[in-house]
């Protein structure tokens, strides 16, 4: 068994999603001369998140729109759990696959709940069970229901209508999850807010998601296994994020890998599977001279300003501290701090935008759990290269 049947097997238990199976599909669209999507195979295990990434117009939708019959095939068969969809019903087809993108795709004329209610009130569900299962899927995705339920989608941000977008694909507990660029439309801290909410939600559910991007970071980040493609869909490379960054099939998945492909290694590690690093804390309600005389004497001159849930609120210097009466005007503001699911790729980015040029991790329930420097990452990206001798085609990278 690879490492990876092996996590799989471990992981059985919780999956719900069903395998999907691609055998030489072809959209030839209208008045066009070449297909759009050439003679496509693949196979998309069950329950995991296979990401479609390449260039635009390389015919990433047109794949990922054909699985769920939103576009007719020209030619060959996609089975989904051993059914082949030619078969099916489309409607009943697509109120089993969950569906979401760019813009999240609500409609605007109707509530959260509303929408969130879409699929569950054509399966016919009672309205006792379609209000428990629309807070349940606001809470799933982080939005307080009672805050939220009865909002417009125009009177939320655009981080917040992904997640009803995310919650709408849901409701229905459909065993697959087809995702086309959704969080392309928000800002880059939203998205990787966005990313780390999926990989929790996935980590409970065991959907099969197929999930398209032409970010590479993204990417490498999301999948279980990545489909590099090229011109109509064509398969440049189908395999696990760390083979892919560790030996690109070729010349065109190189380019897409990019230069900077050791960095791109700091995305395969997640910021719990380092060692994080401390600096002194207090409360906003304690006083000035305990944290005064933490600070004392050490190398990093800061320290980290909590709320009473020990939620990360800004950051003093000692400097700062000298003058000060009182921890609750002291201080700047923390950015937006990392989860345990954050990648180093992320830390990296969430480090260079802090003038302590240290990022913040704070757990599930948003309390301070540690921090991450640029030594932490120095020190991994040497011991990475240390294990490899310099990354040959052979090695896994552990993540
Ligand atoms: P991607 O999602 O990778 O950007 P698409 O699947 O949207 O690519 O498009 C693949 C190719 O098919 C493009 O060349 C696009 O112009 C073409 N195409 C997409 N939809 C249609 C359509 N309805 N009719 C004709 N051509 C289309
Ligand atoms: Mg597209």
């Amino acid at each position: 068994m690879t490492d990876t049947e092996t996590r799989r097997a471990a992981a059985a238990s919780a999956v719900s999603g069903v395998e999907i199976v691609l055998d030489a599909v072809t959209k030839h669209y209208p008045g066009q001369r070449d297909p759009a999507v050439d003679r496509v195979s693949l196979t998309i295990p069950a329950g995991e998140i296979v990401v479609f990434v390449g260039p635009s117009g390389c015919g990433k939708t047109t794949t990922m729109r054909m699985i769920n019959r939103l576009i007719e095939p020209s030619s060959g068969t996609i089975t989904i759990g051993g059914r082949d969809v030619a078969g099916m019903n489309p409607d009943h087809l697509r109120r089993g696959i969950g569906y979401s993108i760019q813009q999240a795709g609500l409609f605007p004329h109707l509530t959260v709940a509303k929408n969130i209610a879409t699929v569950p009130g054509l399966l016919g569900w009672d309205r006792a069970r379609i209000a428990a299962r629309v807070d349940e899927m606001l809470d799933l995705v982080g939005l307080d229901p009672d805050t939220y339920r009865r909002r417009y989608p125009r009177q939320l941000s655009g981080g917040q209508q992904q997640r009803v977008g995310v919650a709408r694909a849901l409701a229905a507990d459909p065993p697959v999850l087809l995702m086309d660029e959704p969080f392309g439309a928000v800002d880059p801290i939203t998205r990787g807010s966005l990313q780390d909410e999926l990989l929790r939600l996935q980590a409970e559910l065991g959907k099969t998601i197929v999930f398209v991007t032409h970010d590479f970071t993204e990417a490498v980040k999301l999948g279980d296994r990545i489909a590099v493609l090229g011109n109509q869909s064509r398969i440049l490379q189908y395999d696990t994020p760390a083979a892919i960054l560790a030996d690109p099939a070729d010349e065109t998945v190189a380019g897409f890998v990019g230069a900077d492909a050791s960095l791109k290694q700091l995305t395969l590690t997640r910021v719990r599977d380092v060692a994080l690093g401390e600096c002194p804390t207090a409360v906003e309600s304690e006083p000035v001279t305990a944290l005064r005389a933490a600070l004392a004497g050490r190398d990093r001159p800061w320290a980290l300003i909590l709320d009473t849930q020990r939620r990360p609120l800004r950051w003093v210097s000692a400097e700062q501290l000298a003058h000060a009466d009182s921890l609750r005007d002291a201080g700047a503001p923390v950015g937006a701090p990392l989860s345990l699911r954050s990648t180093l790729q992320d830390a990296l980015e969430a480090l260079l935008a802090e003038q302590t040029a240290t990022a913040v991790v704070t757990g599930s329930r948003g309390e301070y759990a540690g921090l991450i420097t640029i030594d932490t990452l120095v020190a991994h990206l040497s011991a990475l290269r240390a294990e490899h001798g310099g990354g040959h085609a052979e090695s896994e990278i552990p993540t």
